[in-house]
């Protein structure tokens, strides 16, 4: 076998490798908060079983393409020294930590807002980002419930900043466990932060369930991820949603249920 031969065979499986590691993780987040809303919140999936299966085949399709350029990066990182992610925690001052967390967290922010909102065109929604709205109301099982175009938006904006803002492998760690939590947490139909947080000073400035229910109601605003900076200042933030207060209360009723109120 040629060199060549080799080194691409090595990249496929780390490419390979870094899809199932992606699958695996979005099944366990999700498999966790859609067990979690069966305590919390008994019946609120009702009757969203074919609803439930599309998410988990889109997300186990994302995953496959989130892992193609994570693969590829991990492999150039190990083997040929690429990016800027760092081991030694003393490569860069203590405080730069936190603060690499904070920038990645306002970067992939940034990206995810301006794409989501180009991807609300009327000619790229159907082709696009359609699939994602298909769930009405989404669950837990809808964190990565994406079309392939979108899902390569997706892909690429972490392995990308690796190459250009320095981060310490643990926080790149913490970074990829907030948008998991998050991307999760965002579409289970309840909130889980208290309500004195999401309705308080941090919740003017964070996006959390309550925040993105509303996106998924009205489709025109709040297209933000983690913070509603971008939606602030484009005048495209649209407030916080509300949940019925069946998922206040734990009520039997369904989401399926009430989603054929109308809303959405
Ligand atoms: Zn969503
Ligand atoms: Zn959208």
């Amino acid at each position: 076998m040629s060199g060549e031969m080799v080194i691409a065979g090595a990249i496929a499986l780390s490419a390979l490798a870094m899809s199932v590691i992606v699958g695996v993780r979005y099944l366990l987040t999700s498999g966790a908060f859609a067990w979690a809303t069966r305590l919390r919140h008994p019946g609120l999936y009702r009757g969203l079983d074919r609803q439930i299966g599309r998410e988990i085949r889109w997300s186990l399709a994302s995953a496959a393409i989130y892992g193609v350029p994570a693969g590829i990066v991990a492999w150039g990182w190990r083997e040929q020294g690429w990016t800027r992610i760092y081991t030694e925690v003393t490569a860069m001052p203590l405080w730069y930590g936190p603060v690499s967390i904070l920038l990645y967290l306002a970067a992939h922010d940034t990206w995810f807002y301006w794409t989501h909102r180009w991807m609300h065109r009327p000619a790229l929604f159907r082709a696009m980002h359609a699939v994602h709205h298909e769930s009405r109301p989404p669950t837990a099982w809808a964190a990565m419930s994406f079309h392939p175009w979108e899902a390569v938006t997706g892909a690429i904006v972490i392995p990308l900043l690796v190459f250009v803002l320095p981060i310490h492998v643990a926080a790149l760690g913490i970074v990829l466990a907030i948008m998991t939590i998050m991307g999760v947490g965002n579409h289970m139909g309840w909130e889980m932060f208290p309500r004195a947080l999401v309705h308080g000073f941090i919740g003017r400035g964070l996006i959390t369930a309550t925040h993105h229910q509303r996106h998924h109601d009205v489709y025109r605003g709040n297209y933000g991820l983690y913070f509603r900076f971008w939606d602030r200042l484009c005048g495209t933030d649209l407030g916080l949603g509300h949940f019925d207060s069946a998922a206040d209360s734990g009520e039997r009723t369904g989401l399926a249920a009430r989603s054929r109120r109308g809303v959405g």
